[in-house]
Protein backbone atom coordinates (compact mmCIF):
# COMPACT_ATOMS: atom_id res chain seq x y z
CA UNK A 1 0.00 0.00 0.00
CA UNK A 2 2.75 2.49 0.17
CA UNK A 3 2.30 3.24 -3.33
CA UNK A 4 -0.87 4.05 -2.75
CA UNK A 5 -0.05 6.53 -0.05
CA UNK A 6 2.76 8.43 -2.51
CA UNK A 7 -0.42 9.25 -4.90
CA UNK A 8 -2.57 11.57 -3.67
CA UNK A 9 -5.48 11.03 -6.21
CA UNK A 10 -5.37 6.89 -5.16
CA UNK A 11 -5.13 7.78 -1.96
CA UNK A 12 -8.20 9.76 -2.28
CA UNK A 13 -10.33 7.04 -4.59
CA UNK A 14 -9.04 4.39 -1.70
CA UNK A 15 -10.75 6.14 1.48
CA UNK A 16 -14.18 4.45 -0.06
CA UNK A 17 -14.49 0.85 0.13
CA UNK A 18 -15.72 0.35 -3.09
CA UNK A 19 -12.36 1.84 -5.11
CA UNK A 20 -10.10 0.64 -2.76
CA UNK A 21 -11.07 -3.08 -3.05
CA UNK A 22 -10.70 -1.78 -7.14
CA UNK A 23 -7.45 -0.48 -6.39
CA UNK A 24 -5.84 -3.45 -4.59
CA UNK A 25 -6.86 -6.06 -6.84
CA UNK A 26 -5.64 -3.28 -9.28
CA UNK A 27 -2.65 -4.17 -7.83
CA UNK A 28 -2.92 -7.70 -7.13
CA UNK A 29 -3.19 -8.29 -10.83
CA UNK A 30 -1.06 -5.77 -12.82
CA UNK A 31 1.19 -4.10 -10.18
CA UNK A 32 0.31 -0.63 -9.52
CA UNK A 33 3.65 0.52 -10.24
CA UNK A 34 5.35 3.97 -10.05
CA UNK A 35 5.37 4.07 -14.26
CA UNK A 36 1.40 4.26 -14.05
CA UNK A 37 0.55 8.03 -14.58
CA UNK A 38 -2.21 9.72 -12.78
CA UNK A 39 -4.83 9.51 -15.53
CA UNK A 40 -3.75 5.92 -16.51
CA UNK A 41 -4.43 4.97 -13.26
CA UNK A 42 -7.87 6.08 -13.47
CA UNK A 43 -8.81 4.90 -16.71
CA UNK A 44 -7.70 1.68 -15.13
CA UNK A 45 -10.30 1.62 -12.52
CA UNK A 46 -12.53 3.22 -14.59
CA UNK A 47 -12.44 0.36 -17.36
CA UNK A 48 -12.64 -2.48 -13.80
CA UNK A 49 -15.79 -0.83 -12.44
CA UNK A 50 -17.76 -1.70 -15.88
CA UNK A 51 -16.19 -4.52 -16.49
CA UNK A 52 -17.97 -4.99 -12.85
CA UNK A 53 -20.88 -4.17 -13.31
CA UNK A 54 -21.15 -6.68 -16.35
CA UNK A 55 -19.56 -9.18 -14.33
CA UNK A 56 -22.86 -8.59 -11.32
CA UNK A 57 -24.73 -9.19 -14.07
CA UNK A 58 -26.10 -5.20 -13.52
CA UNK A 59 -25.91 -4.64 -17.41
CA UNK A 60 -26.72 -6.70 -20.32
CA UNK A 61 -24.34 -7.06 -23.02
CA UNK A 62 -27.34 -7.54 -25.30
CA UNK A 63 -28.62 -4.30 -25.03
CA UNK A 64 -25.38 -2.17 -23.88
CA UNK A 65 -22.02 -2.09 -24.49
CA UNK A 66 -18.59 -0.84 -22.45
CA UNK A 67 -18.78 2.26 -25.30
CA UNK A 68 -22.02 3.25 -24.49
CA UNK A 69 -21.81 2.92 -20.61
CA UNK A 70 -18.65 5.13 -20.61
CA UNK A 71 -20.36 7.53 -22.99
CA UNK A 72 -23.14 7.97 -20.87
CA UNK A 73 -21.15 8.25 -17.69
CA UNK A 74 -19.03 11.15 -19.82
CA UNK A 75 -22.61 12.91 -20.38
CA UNK A 76 -23.38 12.53 -16.83
CA UNK A 77 -20.53 14.72 -15.72
CA UNK A 78 -20.98 17.07 -18.35
CA UNK A 79 -24.45 17.59 -16.84
CA UNK A 80 -22.94 17.63 -13.43
CA UNK A 81 -20.69 20.44 -14.71
CA UNK A 82 -23.38 22.26 -16.16
CA UNK A 83 -25.86 22.17 -13.06
CA UNK A 84 -22.03 23.40 -10.56
CA UNK A 85 -21.85 20.04 -9.05
CA UNK A 86 -24.92 19.95 -7.41
CA UNK A 87 -26.22 16.72 -8.69
CA UNK A 88 -28.27 15.91 -11.46
CA UNK A 89 -31.89 15.47 -11.58
CA UNK A 90 -33.20 11.71 -11.67
CA UNK A 91 -35.08 12.64 -14.68
CA UNK A 92 -32.39 14.46 -17.00
CA UNK A 93 -30.27 10.78 -16.11
CA UNK A 94 -33.21 8.86 -17.16
CA UNK A 95 -32.72 11.11 -20.81
CA UNK A 96 -28.82 10.99 -20.91
CA UNK A 97 -29.65 7.14 -20.95
CA UNK A 98 -31.90 7.03 -23.59
CA UNK A 99 -29.72 8.92 -25.72
CA UNK A 100 -27.09 6.14 -25.51
CA UNK A 101 -29.47 3.28 -25.91
CA UNK A 102 -30.18 2.01 -29.05
CA UNK A 103 -33.11 3.35 -30.85
CA UNK A 104 -34.89 -0.01 -31.19
CA UNK A 105 -34.39 -0.74 -27.41
CA UNK A 106 -37.98 -0.55 -26.05
CA UNK A 107 -40.39 -1.78 -23.66
CA UNK A 108 -39.26 -3.89 -20.82
CA UNK A 109 -35.66 -3.59 -21.48
CA UNK A 110 -35.46 -0.28 -22.03
CA UNK A 111 -36.75 0.54 -18.97
CA UNK A 112 -34.68 -1.59 -17.31
CA UNK A 113 -31.59 -0.70 -18.87
CA UNK A 114 -32.92 3.20 -17.85
CA UNK A 115 -32.43 1.77 -14.27
CA UNK A 116 -29.28 -0.27 -14.51
CA UNK A 117 -27.56 3.16 -15.57
CA UNK A 118 -29.22 5.06 -12.26
CA UNK A 119 -27.47 2.21 -10.23
CA UNK A 120 -24.04 1.93 -11.59
CA UNK A 121 -21.22 1.78 -8.63
CA UNK A 122 -19.80 5.28 -9.70
CA UNK A 123 -22.89 7.20 -9.05
CA UNK A 124 -25.03 7.80 -5.60
CA UNK A 125 -27.85 9.42 -4.50
CA UNK A 126 -27.93 12.92 -2.65
CA UNK A 127 -30.20 13.17 0.15
CA UNK A 128 -32.47 15.46 -2.44
CA UNK A 129 -32.54 12.31 -4.52
CA UNK A 130 -30.45 13.46 -7.41
CA UNK A 131 -27.47 11.48 -8.84
CA UNK A 132 -24.05 11.95 -8.38
CA UNK A 133 -20.51 10.53 -8.41
CA UNK A 134 -19.43 9.06 -5.64
CA UNK A 135 -15.89 10.22 -6.25
CA UNK A 136 -14.47 13.79 -7.16
CA UNK A 137 -11.63 12.73 -8.58
CA UNK A 138 -13.45 10.17 -10.42
CA UNK A 139 -15.48 12.42 -12.10
CA UNK A 140 -12.97 15.36 -12.31
CA UNK A 141 -11.33 12.87 -14.66
CA UNK A 142 -14.70 11.65 -16.62
CA UNK A 143 -15.30 15.31 -17.28
CA UNK A 144 -11.88 15.37 -19.01
CA UNK A 145 -12.69 12.56 -21.42
CA UNK A 146 -16.10 13.90 -21.98
CA UNK A 147 -14.82 17.50 -22.78
CA UNK A 148 -11.75 15.78 -24.87
CA UNK A 149 -14.90 13.93 -26.57
CA UNK A 150 -16.32 17.37 -27.68
CA UNK A 151 -13.22 19.17 -28.02
CA UNK A 152 -12.64 16.20 -31.14
CA UNK A 153 -15.81 16.45 -32.11
CA UNK A 154 -18.18 18.83 -31.36
CA UNK A 155 -16.41 22.31 -31.13
CA UNK A 156 -20.08 24.31 -30.83
CA UNK A 157 -20.75 22.01 -27.69
CA UNK A 158 -17.35 21.87 -26.32
CA UNK A 159 -17.62 26.30 -26.24
CA UNK A 160 -20.80 25.87 -24.40
CA UNK A 161 -19.27 23.41 -22.12
CA UNK A 162 -16.60 25.45 -21.08
CA UNK A 163 -18.87 28.60 -20.28
CA UNK A 164 -20.18 26.58 -17.60
CA UNK A 165 -18.13 27.86 -15.16
CA UNK A 166 -14.67 27.84 -13.98
CA UNK A 167 -13.36 24.41 -13.38
CA UNK A 168 -11.01 24.97 -10.43
CA UNK A 169 -7.28 24.80 -11.32
CA UNK A 170 -6.05 22.20 -9.48
CA UNK A 171 -8.62 19.49 -11.19
CA UNK A 172 -7.55 16.98 -12.83
CA UNK A 173 -9.99 17.68 -15.52
CA UNK A 174 -7.72 20.38 -16.85
CA UNK A 175 -4.52 18.46 -16.82
CA UNK A 176 -5.98 15.56 -18.50
CA UNK A 177 -6.90 18.12 -21.24
CA UNK A 178 -3.86 19.43 -21.43
CA UNK A 179 -1.91 16.30 -21.63
CA UNK A 180 -4.28 15.04 -25.06
CA UNK A 181 -3.86 18.60 -26.63
CA UNK A 182 0.00 18.50 -25.83
CA UNK A 183 0.18 14.57 -27.21
CA UNK A 184 -2.04 15.17 -30.55
CA UNK A 185 -0.03 18.76 -30.84
CA UNK A 186 -3.41 20.40 -31.17
CA UNK A 187 -1.96 23.71 -30.13
CA UNK A 188 -3.34 26.35 -32.81
CA UNK A 189 -6.71 25.12 -32.19
CA UNK A 190 -6.44 25.88 -28.52
CA UNK A 191 -5.29 29.12 -29.53
CA UNK A 192 -8.04 30.11 -31.93
CA UNK A 193 -10.70 29.18 -28.84
CA UNK A 194 -8.71 31.49 -26.98
CA UNK A 195 -8.77 34.60 -29.04
CA UNK A 196 -12.54 33.33 -29.59
CA UNK A 197 -12.92 33.35 -26.03
CA UNK A 198 -11.97 36.61 -25.33
CA UNK A 199 -13.99 38.51 -23.11
CA UNK A 200 -16.03 35.83 -21.93
CA UNK A 201 -14.52 34.84 -18.65
CA UNK A 202 -15.44 31.22 -17.49
CA UNK A 203 -14.12 29.66 -21.37
CA UNK A 204 -11.03 31.90 -21.32
CA UNK A 205 -10.51 30.53 -18.06
CA UNK A 206 -10.38 27.48 -18.76
CA UNK A 207 -9.04 27.50 -21.82
CA UNK A 208 -6.03 30.23 -20.46
CA UNK A 209 -5.37 27.36 -17.75
CA UNK A 210 -5.68 24.31 -20.16
CA UNK A 211 -2.86 26.23 -22.30
CA UNK A 212 -0.49 27.47 -18.99
CA UNK A 213 -0.18 23.45 -18.56
CA UNK A 214 0.33 22.69 -22.18
CA UNK A 215 3.27 25.21 -22.71
CA UNK A 216 5.13 27.13 -20.28
CA UNK A 217 5.53 30.73 -22.48
CA UNK A 218 1.75 32.40 -22.93
CA UNK A 219 3.13 34.53 -25.32
CA UNK A 220 3.65 31.36 -27.23
CA UNK A 221 0.03 30.18 -27.27
CA UNK A 222 -1.82 33.34 -28.32
CA UNK A 223 -2.46 34.48 -31.60
CA UNK A 224 -0.78 37.38 -32.88
CA UNK A 225 -2.84 40.41 -31.34
CA UNK A 226 -4.62 38.58 -28.57
CA UNK A 227 -4.40 40.91 -25.66
CA UNK A 228 -4.70 39.57 -22.35
CA UNK A 229 -5.50 43.17 -20.90
CA UNK A 230 -8.40 44.20 -18.91
CA UNK A 231 -9.10 40.21 -18.43
CA UNK A 232 -10.61 38.40 -15.88
CA UNK A 233 -7.76 35.78 -14.60
CA UNK A 234 -9.32 35.42 -11.58
CA UNK A 235 -8.44 32.09 -9.79
CA UNK A 236 -6.10 31.01 -12.74
CA UNK A 237 -2.56 29.49 -11.08
CA UNK A 238 -0.10 30.13 -13.43
CA UNK A 239 2.95 27.61 -12.82
CA UNK A 240 6.39 27.63 -14.41
CA UNK A 241 5.04 30.58 -17.05
CA UNK A 242 7.38 33.41 -18.34
CA UNK A 243 5.78 36.73 -18.09
CA UNK A 244 8.65 38.70 -19.37
CA UNK A 245 7.70 41.66 -20.95
CA UNK A 246 4.08 40.85 -21.11
CA UNK A 247 1.08 43.24 -20.06
CA UNK A 248 -1.52 42.06 -17.78
CA UNK A 249 -2.51 45.77 -17.06
CA UNK A 250 -5.87 46.23 -16.07
CA UNK A 251 -6.44 42.08 -15.25
CA UNK A 252 -8.66 40.64 -12.21
CA UNK A 253 -5.64 38.85 -10.24
CA UNK A 254 -8.07 37.85 -7.29
CA UNK A 255 -7.29 34.94 -6.22
CA UNK A 256 -4.64 34.20 -8.96
CA UNK A 257 -1.23 32.67 -8.56
CA UNK A 258 2.19 32.83 -9.61
CA UNK A 259 4.25 29.99 -9.09
CA UNK A 260 8.00 29.70 -9.96
CA UNK A 261 7.03 32.03 -12.80
CA UNK A 262 9.26 34.83 -14.66
CA UNK A 263 7.19 38.12 -14.02
CA UNK A 264 10.58 40.63 -15.11
CA UNK A 265 9.29 43.54 -16.81
CA UNK A 266 5.85 42.49 -16.75
CA UNK A 267 3.10 45.07 -16.47
CA UNK A 268 0.67 45.07 -14.02
CA UNK A 269 -0.92 48.70 -14.07
CA UNK A 270 -4.43 48.56 -12.90
CA UNK A 271 -4.34 45.37 -11.99
CA UNK A 272 -7.03 44.19 -9.19
CA UNK A 273 -4.42 42.21 -6.79
CA UNK A 274 -6.47 40.62 -4.39
CA UNK A 275 -5.03 37.29 -2.46
CA UNK A 276 -3.12 37.46 -5.08
CA UNK A 277 0.04 34.59 -4.75
CA UNK A 278 3.14 36.04 -5.73
CA UNK A 279 5.14 34.00 -2.73
CA UNK A 280 6.61 31.30 -5.41
CA UNK A 281 8.23 33.55 -7.84
CA UNK A 282 12.31 34.20 -7.30
CA UNK A 283 12.59 37.60 -5.83
CA UNK A 284 15.16 38.26 -9.04
CA UNK A 285 12.46 37.37 -11.46
CA UNK A 286 10.37 40.56 -10.26
CA UNK A 287 12.79 42.71 -11.64
CA UNK A 288 11.58 45.15 -13.37
CA UNK A 289 8.03 44.24 -12.88
CA UNK A 290 5.64 47.23 -12.84
CA UNK A 291 3.06 47.31 -10.89
CA UNK A 292 1.46 50.92 -11.54
CA UNK A 293 0.51 53.00 -8.43
CA UNK A 294 -1.54 50.16 -7.03
CA UNK A 295 -4.46 51.41 -6.53
CA UNK A 296 -6.58 48.47 -6.55
CA UNK A 297 -4.45 46.86 -3.86
CA UNK A 298 -6.18 44.54 -2.10
CA UNK A 299 -4.01 41.83 -0.60
CA UNK A 300 -0.45 40.06 -2.08
CA UNK A 301 1.27 36.87 -0.74
CA UNK A 302 4.77 37.75 -0.73
CA UNK A 303 5.86 34.53 1.12
CA UNK A 304 4.08 31.28 2.25
CA UNK A 305 3.26 33.01 5.66
CA UNK A 306 2.99 36.22 4.89
CA UNK A 307 0.16 38.51 3.31
CA UNK A 308 0.29 42.32 2.78
CA UNK A 309 -2.85 44.70 3.13
CA UNK A 310 -1.39 47.64 3.69
CA UNK A 311 0.26 49.82 0.81
CA UNK A 312 3.37 50.65 2.54
CA UNK A 313 4.14 47.53 3.37
CA UNK A 314 3.87 46.11 0.12
CA UNK A 315 5.79 49.61 -0.82
CA UNK A 316 8.73 48.15 1.56
CA UNK A 317 8.45 44.80 0.58
CA UNK A 318 8.62 46.09 -3.36
CA UNK A 319 12.03 48.53 -2.63
CA UNK A 320 13.66 45.41 -0.87
CA UNK A 321 12.96 42.84 -4.35
CA UNK A 322 13.03 45.28 -7.61
CA UNK A 323 15.49 47.97 -5.97
CA UNK A 324 13.23 50.64 -7.32
CA UNK A 325 10.98 52.94 -5.24
CA UNK A 326 7.31 52.49 -6.40
CA UNK A 327 5.30 55.22 -6.86
CA UNK A 328 2.21 53.55 -5.39
CA UNK A 329 -0.93 55.41 -4.07
CA UNK A 330 -1.22 54.83 0.06
CA UNK A 331 -4.67 56.05 1.31
CA UNK A 332 -4.77 57.10 5.11
CA UNK A 333 -6.08 54.13 7.23
CA UNK A 334 -9.72 55.75 7.24
CA UNK A 335 -9.52 55.41 3.68
CA UNK A 336 -8.45 52.03 3.32
CA UNK A 337 -11.01 51.33 6.25
CA UNK A 338 -13.81 53.16 3.98
CA UNK A 339 -13.05 51.19 0.63
CA UNK A 340 -13.01 47.76 2.94
CA UNK A 341 -16.62 48.93 4.33
CA UNK A 342 -18.05 49.33 0.49
CA UNK A 343 -16.14 46.41 -0.82
CA UNK A 344 -18.74 44.30 1.10
CA UNK A 345 -21.49 45.74 -1.48
CA UNK A 346 -19.58 46.06 -4.34
CA UNK A 347 -16.97 44.02 -6.12
CA UNK A 348 -13.49 45.24 -6.83
CA UNK A 349 -14.03 45.33 -10.60
CA UNK A 350 -17.22 47.48 -9.83
CA UNK A 351 -19.82 45.27 -9.72
CA UNK A 352 -22.51 44.96 -7.71
CA UNK A 353 -22.25 42.77 -4.79
CA UNK A 354 -25.10 42.71 -2.23
CA UNK A 355 -27.68 45.53 -1.67
CA UNK A 356 -27.52 45.07 1.87
CA UNK A 357 -25.74 43.52 5.11
CA UNK A 358 -26.70 42.95 8.45
CA UNK A 359 -24.96 45.74 11.57
CA UNK A 360 -22.79 43.28 12.73
CA UNK A 361 -21.75 42.50 9.28
CA UNK A 362 -20.63 46.00 8.04
CA UNK A 363 -17.93 45.92 11.46
CA UNK A 364 -16.59 42.64 10.73
CA UNK A 365 -13.58 41.97 9.39
CA UNK A 366 -10.35 43.71 9.00
CA UNK A 367 -10.03 46.84 11.20
CA UNK A 368 -7.09 49.69 10.03
CA UNK A 369 -9.30 52.36 11.70
CA UNK A 370 -12.21 52.23 13.78
CA UNK A 371 -14.95 50.61 11.63
CA UNK A 372 -17.98 51.74 14.10
CA UNK A 373 -16.48 55.59 13.21
CA UNK A 374 -16.49 54.94 9.66
CA UNK A 375 -19.32 53.20 9.13
CA UNK A 376 -21.40 56.14 11.55
CA UNK A 377 -19.92 58.62 9.03
CA UNK A 378 -20.96 56.92 6.26
CA UNK A 379 -24.40 56.80 7.13
CA UNK A 380 -24.26 60.09 7.99
CA UNK A 381 -22.88 61.09 4.77
CA UNK A 382 -25.87 58.72 2.82
CA UNK A 383 -23.27 56.33 0.78
CA UNK A 384 -25.00 53.67 3.20
CA UNK A 385 -28.69 53.29 4.68
CA UNK A 386 -29.60 52.44 7.97
CA UNK A 387 -32.76 50.55 7.79
CA UNK A 388 -33.29 50.59 12.03
CA UNK A 389 -36.77 48.19 12.05
CA UNK A 390 -34.43 45.33 10.40
CA UNK A 391 -30.94 46.16 11.70
CA UNK A 392 -29.54 46.35 8.19
CA UNK A 393 -27.26 48.56 6.23
CA UNK A 394 -28.34 49.02 2.70
CA UNK A 395 -26.99 50.05 -0.21
CA UNK A 396 -27.67 53.54 -1.76
CA UNK A 397 -28.87 54.13 -5.30
CA UNK A 398 -28.75 56.15 -8.23
CA UNK A 399 -25.33 59.44 -8.24
CA UNK A 400 -24.59 57.85 -4.40
CA UNK A 401 -24.03 54.50 -5.82
CA UNK A 402 -22.26 55.71 -8.45
CA UNK A 403 -19.15 57.35 -6.32
CA UNK A 404 -18.99 54.38 -4.27
CA UNK A 405 -18.50 52.18 -7.13
CA UNK A 406 -15.59 55.04 -8.35
CA UNK A 407 -14.45 54.68 -4.96
CA UNK A 408 -13.71 50.81 -4.77
CA UNK A 409 -12.78 51.16 -8.19
CA UNK A 410 -10.35 53.55 -8.65
CA UNK A 411 -10.36 55.05 -5.20
CA UNK A 412 -11.88 58.60 -6.74
CA UNK A 413 -12.92 60.94 -4.16
CA UNK A 414 -15.71 62.93 -4.64
CA UNK A 415 -16.39 66.20 -2.63
CA UNK A 416 -19.16 64.33 -0.36
CA UNK A 417 -16.80 61.52 0.10
CA UNK A 418 -14.07 63.47 0.93
CA UNK A 419 -15.99 65.42 3.91
CA UNK A 420 -17.11 61.99 5.14
CA UNK A 421 -13.50 60.97 5.23
CA UNK A 422 -12.43 64.55 6.42
CA UNK A 423 -14.79 63.77 9.84
CA UNK A 424 -13.81 60.32 10.33
CA UNK A 425 -9.76 60.57 10.06
CA UNK A 426 -8.48 61.64 12.67
CA UNK A 427 -4.83 62.72 10.80
CA UNK A 428 -4.33 66.35 11.02
CA UNK A 429 -3.85 68.15 7.77
CA UNK A 430 -4.44 64.40 5.75
CA UNK A 431 -5.48 64.31 2.53
CA UNK A 432 -6.83 60.70 2.41
CA UNK A 433 -5.89 59.62 -0.86
CA UNK A 434 -3.11 61.22 -2.81
CA UNK A 435 -3.32 62.56 -6.16
CA UNK A 436 -2.74 59.96 -9.06
CA UNK A 437 -0.24 60.78 -11.00
ZN1 LIG B 1 -7.09 60.59 6.21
Amino acid sequence: MSDLRERPEANELASTPYYCKVLIDLYRDDGLTGMMTEDQLLAHALERIIEREFAKDLFDRALVSEAQIQEFIEALALEDFSYGFQGIPVEDVRELAEAVLPAETEGWDFDRSVGQFTQIALVSSTPLGKVQFSQEVMEQYVLGLGLIGSFEQRPDAFRRHLAYRQIPSDWLTLRIMADHVSRKGQFSQLGSLLFDAINQPASFKNLLQIATLVDQRPDSIFPKNLTIERQDLSGIAFKRCDFRGLSLRGCDLSDTSFDDCDLRETAFDDAIFRNTDLSGVEPSRLKGIRLGDLVRLYSVKVAPNRTLSNPAEVRTWLEGVTGEVPEIVEPCDAAQQLRYLFSKFVRPNGQARRSWLDRRGTLAGRKIHDPQAILTSTIRFRYLIQDSARDRIVRPEGDLYAEMVNYVKDLTLTRGLRALLSEACERPGCVHVPARR
